[in-house]
């Protein structure tokens, strides 16, 4: 294959990544999107294959069949509550092979770099490594912290910034003594010790973070992961490579720009840690109730469906408890038989409900629900007054009226959906217990709030037979 037709596939890659990207960005054409986004990791693929890569075919075989089996047994396997935990183990997947690359790409000398290209290349090495890195360990802490394998408390250690700013002195020395060194032929001591650090670095970023932070967390990640891609690209000279990590480097910063403003934070505080410090959480630490036991007005199935029946403006609130109960159908049926009895059915969608950006919107579309009844927080929040009854699915944090009513609430200003502003709330959820947060709801104890406990699949089942009773 020549250079030119090479570039010529890369650039028609570009293309099709590029497309994906803009399809990804709505639900109507996120199905187009992911075909653009396959059909470019297939020219990117084969370009490699037949390309001028490696010589070695039995290794690159190896590798992709490899790779090929791993991705489909994890796709066809992996529960769509487990998915943000898959992404951000893939992200560290992502970070260790720029790693690797990099130490490769330093041990194997090139000996036609000489002078400043080789002192660039070197700069491209070390920053390869040095995101890897980062990448690679902060992405396994947040595999086990949204795995509930550690504890969402955030750790907090006395001078944390100025360990920190410590860290990031010392990358840079080590930098300046690496370009140094290898210009002789040295410089794996100071690399090394790099690794060291930004795999620390990695992890005491990560675990500084309160629960509340994890969307933005894993769409840093997600960011860090394009970047590490895109200086992997400078030291292969790989320009798709480049580009690609570019476009998923900057659209995960984008998408971290729009998790901030979602939960009202500057990213600079995201990433000094500690917000959402929770005293008790799923993960079991401590916290006291929000409000006395008797004010606990629990109804039936039965009377979740009257109220329902006799309502006119219904608003579904899916959180992570519909994905865990896997309820979105039974939601589905429900809305098809309320919208028959002339009830206007809409949800109103949390931007970091769930474990992952646009989960619910994932789940709503398998279910087959149609887009236009399904809103964003902003669109809908003000239309609370006009609501009769407002059905919360295993949601928690995203309708924390603490929010906006505790001023030193860990969550304090985080924006969240108002169902207290209509007239009833039913909230589905199996017992008390606070959300990915750790904060104790208000809204459990409010005059208009009905829990309706129990799974939340098994609950709106029994509520769908008394509705078409
Ligand atoms: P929460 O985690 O706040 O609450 C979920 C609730 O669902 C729990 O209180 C739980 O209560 C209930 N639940 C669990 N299983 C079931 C079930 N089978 N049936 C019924 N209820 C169930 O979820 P939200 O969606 O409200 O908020 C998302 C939280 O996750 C936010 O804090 C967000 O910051 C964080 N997060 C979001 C990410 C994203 O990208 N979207 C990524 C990482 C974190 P009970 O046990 O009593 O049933």
């Amino acid at each position: 294959m020549t250079q030119g037709m090479i570039n010529v596939a890369y650039i028609g890659a570009t293309i099709l990544f590029i497309l994906a990207l803009g399809g990804l960005s709505k639900q109507e054409t996120a199905q187009r999107g992911n075909y653009f986004g396959i059909v470019g990791m297939a020219i990117a693929l084969i370009v490699t294959f037949i390309g001028s890569v490696t010589d070695n075919y039995a290794l690159l075989l190896a590798a992709l069949a490899g790779g090929a089996i791993i991705g489909f047994v994890l796709a066809k396997k992996v529960a769509m509550t487990q998915m943000p935990e898959l992404v951000a183990i893939l992200h560290s997947g992502v970070g260790l092979a720029a790693v690797l690359v990099g130490y490769a790409n330093f041990l194997e000398h090139d000996p036609n770099l000489i002078g400043v290209e080789k002192s660039i290349h070197d700069v491209e090495t070390y920053i390869g490594i040095l995101i890897g890195a980062m990448t690679f360990s902060g992405s396994i802490i947040a595999f086990l912290k949204l795995s509930g394998k550690i504890g969402g408390r955030p750790l907090l250690l006395p001078g944390r910034h100025y360990l920190n700013l410590i860290l990031l002195l010392a990358a840079i020395w080590l930098g300046f003594s690496f370009v140094d060194q290898s210009a002789q032929g040295l410089g794996l001591t100071p690399l090394v010790i790099m690794t060291i650090i930004a795999l620390i670095f990695g992890v005491h970023m990560v675990m500084a973070i309160g629960g509340a932070d994890m969307p933005v967390v894993v769409s840093m990640l997600n960011s860090y992961s394009g970047w590490a891609a895109a200086a992997t690209g400078f030291m292969l000279a790989n320009d798709l490579l480049i580009v690609t990590g570019a476009l998923v480097g900057s659209s995960g910063a984008i998408l971290s720009y729009i998790m901030c403003k979602a939960m009202n934070r500057k990213f600079i505080n995201v990433i000094a840690g500690g917000f959402g410090t929770p005293k008790k959480s799923s993960s079991g630490a401590q916290a006291g109730p929000a409000g006395n036991a008797e004010d606990i007005k629990s109804v039936d199935a039965e009377e979740a469906a009257n109220m329902l029946t006799s309502a006119k403006e219904v608003m579904i609130i899916p959180g992570y408890g519909m994905a865990v109960a896997q309820a979105q159908h039974t939601v589905y049926q429900i809305t098809k038989s309320l919208r028959e009895k002339g009830v206007n059915v809409r949800f109103g969608i949390h931007p970091v409900a769930g474990r992952m950006p646009g989960h619910m919107n994932v789940l709503l579309a398998e279910a087959k629900v149609p887009y236009d009844i399904v809103f964003e927080m902003e669109e809908i929040n003000e239309d609370f007054p006009k609501v009769d009854v407002s059905i919360v699915i295993g949601a928690n944090d995203i309708v924390n009226p603490a929010a906006q009513e505790v001023p030193d609430s860990p969550i304090a200003g985080m924006p969240v959906l108002e169902p207290w502003n209509g007239k009833t709330t039913i909230v589905l959820k199996r017992g008390m217990s606070t959300g990915y947060a750790g904060v104790d709801n208000p809204l459990f104890y409010k005059e208009n709030t009905r829990m309706l406990f129990g799974d939340a699949n098994d609950s709106l089942e029994s509520v769908y037979k008394h509705i078409n009773a």
